[in-house]
């Protein structure tokens, strides 16, 4: 598959529509908002952000991109969806966040334009959005620097997180809108782990991410059965 072709627009176009809201901590972006803390913080334990270049890939309103920003590091936001980058643009500069810029850009154009370039590269609750997830690992694994590292979220694929995924999160709590994802798209880790060896990534570390409807808290564990994050690591003689 081209990388001009690993884009589904029905996704973007979700994206899209409620891209005015990526701000609002009350909309359906507001599970995003809540884990943005904890995934921010293991990222810095993993990798200190501090003057660290750093690529966020489908940055969507910029969540993410602009807390890595504020913990020092120089950050590049790309995502496809054109609103939702303007919303990031006037975010930063609404907030004044130092160092923060957002590209519409694909990870494989970028890869073959800046190889190696990136201390780390983030893409979060991305992969499951895309047709082809083994090629936008592939393009993480070439835009970090050797040595650097690479971190995923996404959700597990099992009827487990079928229930809490998609029935309880959609259709049950609408913590998101319904139709946000699709189960086949869902990704195992033991999937994601082969697409990270495949391009030459390191495995160290996967953490599960659990919430409790009733106090409305999120917190990070050993239990990827549905959410779940992944770091991994290029060797530094890797030349994947
Ligand atoms: N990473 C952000 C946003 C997650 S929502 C966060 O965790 O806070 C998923 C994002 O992926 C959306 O912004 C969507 O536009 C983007 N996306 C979907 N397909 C994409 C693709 N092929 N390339 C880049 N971004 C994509």
């Amino acid at each position: 598959m081209n990388a001009a072709a690993n884009v589904d627009p029905a996704e973007l176009a979700k994206f899209s529509d409620l891209a005015h809201r990526w701000w609002d901590q009350d909309s359906e972006f507001g599970p995003l908002h809540r884990i943005n803390p904890l995934r921010l913080d293991w990222i810095n334990q993993l990798s200190a952000l501090q003057g660290q270049r750093v690529l966020d890939i489908g940055c969507g309103g910029g969540i993410l991109a602009d807390a890595m920003a504020r913990k020092g590091a120089q950050v590049l936001g790309i995502d496809l969806a054109t609103k939702s980058l303007r919303v990031a643009q006037l975010h930063a500069i609404e907030a004044q966040t130092p160092d923060v810029a957002y590209r519409e850009c694909s990870a494989e154009d970028l890869a073959a334009e800046q190889p190696e370039s990136f201390d780390a590269v983030t893409c979060m609750e991305m992969l499951e959005h895309v047709p082809d997830p083994a090629a936008i690992v592939r393009a993480c694994a070439r835009l970090v620097r050797p040595g650097g590292w690479v971190f995923f979220s996404t959700i597990n694929r099992n009827p487990k997180s079928f229930l809490f995924a998609i029935v309880g999160a959609e259709y049950l709590l609408n913590l998101l809108p319904r139709g946000t994802h699709r189960y086949a798209r869902l990704i195992r880790p033991s999937e994601l782990a082969r697409h990270c060896r495949a391009a030459g990534l390191e495995w160290r570390q996967s953490r599960g991410l659990q919430y409790n409807p009733l106090t409305r808290r999120y917190w990070m564990d050993d239990d990827t059965s549905v959410n779940y994050l992944l770091a991994t690591q290029k060797p530094l003689d890797g030349r994947p």
